[in-house]
């Protein structure tokens, strides 16, 4: 695996963070696949396989520093180093009984929201990031939403999740301010609306659909744009 680029894909064992991971895989990546659950994610290290793709499992539950910093000794074992990192596992959170309405909001559901979709893509980042550093053209991608757009507000009242990925939003901001001065790129991405077990596949995009402009930002040149958010159609309103 030494010679090949190597990208880590958080969440890579179902949905959009299986497509990115076969995405990378398809255009020469080998693919560290990042999931918590055994059983599942060795059936997608299996079906990526199967696909061609050059793919190992990484145990990782974002919301555990043991767990990433065990998968970083993997990754480093691995490969020596990481060129790509999707930050992808994310979760919606309850919303029975008002959880996520804001005049009834459950802030344990706050709490759990916030550790997957922001504090996991930190704990990841900052234990990935020595890996990264050793990468000729590192590039990290945070996966947001619209959702978290204060601008646009998109999809159903949900006040754990969408201020989640504005939070997100923001924190990718401020990597990128803090890794100005290195070969390390960091952008936020938005899927679009994409038919996955998160929105009971009642969405009109596919997948693979929802993994190109992840796949886009991990693989940008040295002169592409830091800090920013994106989707299909260009920049997102922050
Ligand atoms: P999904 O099918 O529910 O997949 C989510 C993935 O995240 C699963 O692999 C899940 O693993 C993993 N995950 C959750 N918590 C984790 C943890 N603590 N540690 C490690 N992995 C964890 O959802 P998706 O639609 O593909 O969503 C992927 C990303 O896109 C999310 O960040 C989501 O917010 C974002 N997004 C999705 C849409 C959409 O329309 N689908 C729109 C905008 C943004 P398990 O299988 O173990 O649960």
């Amino acid at each position: 695996m030494n010679d090949k680029r190597i990208a880590l894909v958080t969440g890579a064992n179902k949905g959009i963070g299986l497509a990115i991971a076969r995405g990378l895989g398809a255009v020469g990546f080998a693919v560290a696949v990042g999931a918590r659950d055994e059983g599942r994610r060795e059936a997608a290290v299996e079906r990526l396989r199967a696909e061609g793709v050059d793919a190992v499992g990484v145990a990782l539950d974002v919301t555990s520093d043991e767990s990433v910093a065990a998968a970083a000794k993997v990754v480093e074992q691995v490969a020596g180093r990481l060129d790509v990192l999707v930050n992808n596992a994310g979760i919606a959170g309850r919303v029975d009984e008002g959880a996520q309405d804001p005049t009834t909001l459950d802030l344990d559901v706050v709490r759990t929201v916030l550790d997957t979709n922001v504090f996991g893509a930190v704990r990841v980042t900052n234990a990935m990031l020595p890996l990264l550093r050793r990468a000729r053209s590192p590039r990290i991608v945070n996966m947001s939403s619209t959702m978290g757009s204060l601008v646009l507000r998109t999809g159903p009242v949900m006040a754990a999740y969408a201020p989640s990925k504005t939070m997100l939003n923001s924190v990718t901001a401020q990597y990128a301010r803090a890794l100005a001065g290195t070969n390390v790129i960091v952008n936020a991405a938005c899927p679009g609306y994409v038919a996955t077990d998160f929105t009971g596949f009642a969405a009109p995009r596919t997948p693979e659909q929802g993994a190109a402009i992840a796949i886009r930002l991990a693989t940008l040149p040295d002169d592409g744009p830091r800090g920013g958010f994106f989707d299909d159609a260009g920049a997102v309103p922050w």
